[in-house]
């Protein structure tokens, strides 16, 4: 695609950047047949090729957003469905970003909007915060006809209890060896540790059993990402340095081998620390070297470990799971058969969903921004999965696996618990009927 940018412009290194990412674009529309929002809308301005030349468009002419550029822009999931088509290469994600940050410096929201957005961008990175919010929602549920259509909506995917740990919290911890073999940071997310503790203790009795000791280090929560997909790159930067210092400084006084992400969403923004901050003097090396440590779990025990699955007897069950690969993981971050490659070797059966390269809807904050999309992704996520009778749904993602539970009475687990259960942790709770 042939570009316009004077000299001026192209100083500013986030231009300089999209502007190679544009050169690529050969403009022949192939990402349009496997983008969700294009796919449900039919408007080509509701695609990867459309938002592309509206992202252009802005960026060159200096022009600042406008109610129709944003609605376009807004609806896109930041799924990278259009990443994994591309045959150029266009680095779609990269683009949207600034894309995103062009907006939000650029363009004043209606006041409702901006409202959610800020209550969203303080209140779900802060676990604290977060728990208060739920509690409250849940004493004010018997009175939300009261409310507008919108807290209504976002009211009604908020979850119903926030279970107890059951792992006490600790910095380190132990491998079960003798000598640990390795060493890794695990980063245990902000809503993620709220609602469903039990992902994070699958992840790190595995990890123990397996002589690999994990650290979680005081003060971090948020990866981040929740800000940096709403366009608030300020805000995100700053959690983004305070991560890396602590995470660069335990890599240099004591060793890590990675840093594990158990949500995809949250993996994929770290693995892209090193881009954001690329012209950081201060940061550059350090976030380069975090997002090189960063490895979603899956990716790491199928490189890394020799994982002990306790033999099958005639009375192990044997299941039918459905594995849901999130968009994050899949396109983000293009891990997709390992964590399928995992589940067989528990002896059950791995069943694919169809379409299964689209979105279910959940997209960070985007059930509940754009939720009248979102609804439509999961209906015929749902349909899709229930058509092959699973008796289990399996993900790597907090968000997906929220979304769909709101949408299916299968049970859904995340794939770390099931790989804890079949090498010696137990059967998770939500299983007691199967
Ligand atoms: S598939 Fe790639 S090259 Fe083709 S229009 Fe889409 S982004 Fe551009
Ligand atoms: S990120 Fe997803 S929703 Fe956005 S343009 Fe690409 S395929 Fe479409």
């Amino acid at each position: 695609m042939e570009t316009n940018f004077s000299k001026e412009q192209l100083k500013d290194k986030d231009n300089k950047s999209s502007e190679k990412i544009l050169r690529k674009c050969v403009h022949c529309g192939f990402c349009n047949a496997t983008c969700p929002t294009q796919l449900l809308l039919g408007d080509e301005l509701d695609g990867p090729r459309g938002r592309i030349y509206l992202i252009k468009d802005m960026l060159e002419n200096k022009k600042p957003a406008n109610e129709k550029i944003v609605k376009h822009l807004d609806r896109c999931l930041s799924c990278y469905s259009c990443m994994s088509t591309c045959p150029s290469g266009v680095n779609y994600m990269h683009l949207i970003d600034h894309g995103r940050d062009h907006v939000e410096k650029t363009y004043k929201r209606p006041f409702n909007e901006r409202i959610i957005r800020t209550f969203l961008s303080i209140v779900l990175p802060n676990p604290t915060l977060f728990r208060l919010i739920g509690v409250l929602t849940l004493l004010i549920k018997p009175f939300q006809f009261f409310l507008p259509k919108k807290i209504k909506e976002m009211i009604s995917l908020m979850p119903l209890t926030f279970p107890n740990k059951t792992l006490p919290q600790m910095k380190v911890y132990k491998a079960q060896k003798k000598k640990s073999v390795a060493r890794v940071a695990l980063l245990t997310g902000c809503v993620q540790k709220v609602i469903s503790p039990q992902i994070n203790e699958a992840t790190i009795r595995l990890l123990n059993r397996h002589g690999i000791e994990v650290i979680i280090p005081k003060g971090i929560n948020c990866c981040g990402s929740l800000n940096h997909h709403l366009g608030k790159c300020d805000l995100a930067k700053k959690v983004f340095k305070k991560n890396i210092s602590i995470w660069y400084n335990e890599y240099l006084k004591n060793g890590l081998d990675a840093i594990i992400s158990n949500t995809s969403g949250c993996g994929t923004t770290l693995k892209d620390y090193g881009f954001i901050l690329r012209s950081d003097n201060d940061f550059k090396k350090k976030a380069k070297k975090i997002s090189e440590l960063t490895k979603d779990i899956t990716e790491y025990l199928d490189e890394n470990v020799k994982l002990n699955f306790i033999n099958k007897s005639e009375n192990v069950k044997e299941y039918r799971i459905a594995y849901h690969s999130p968009c994050s993981l899949q396109h983000g971050q293009k891990v997709y058969s390992e964590p399928m490659n995992l589940i067989k070797k528990t002896g059950n059966e791995v069943l694919e969903i169809s379409e299964g390269h689209l979105c279910c809807g959940s997209a960070g904050t985007y059930n509940l921004l754009q939720s009248e999309i979102a609804k439509k992704l999961l209906k015929n996520k749902i349909k899709n999965i229930e058509k092959i009778k699973p008796q289990i749904i399996s993900t790597g993602n907090i968000g997906c696996i929220t979304q769909i539970a709101n949408a299916t009475k299968i049970p859904i687990l995340h794939t770390i618990e099931i790989i804890d259960w079949y090498t010696g942790g137990p059967k998770p709770k939500i299983l007691k009927n199967i």
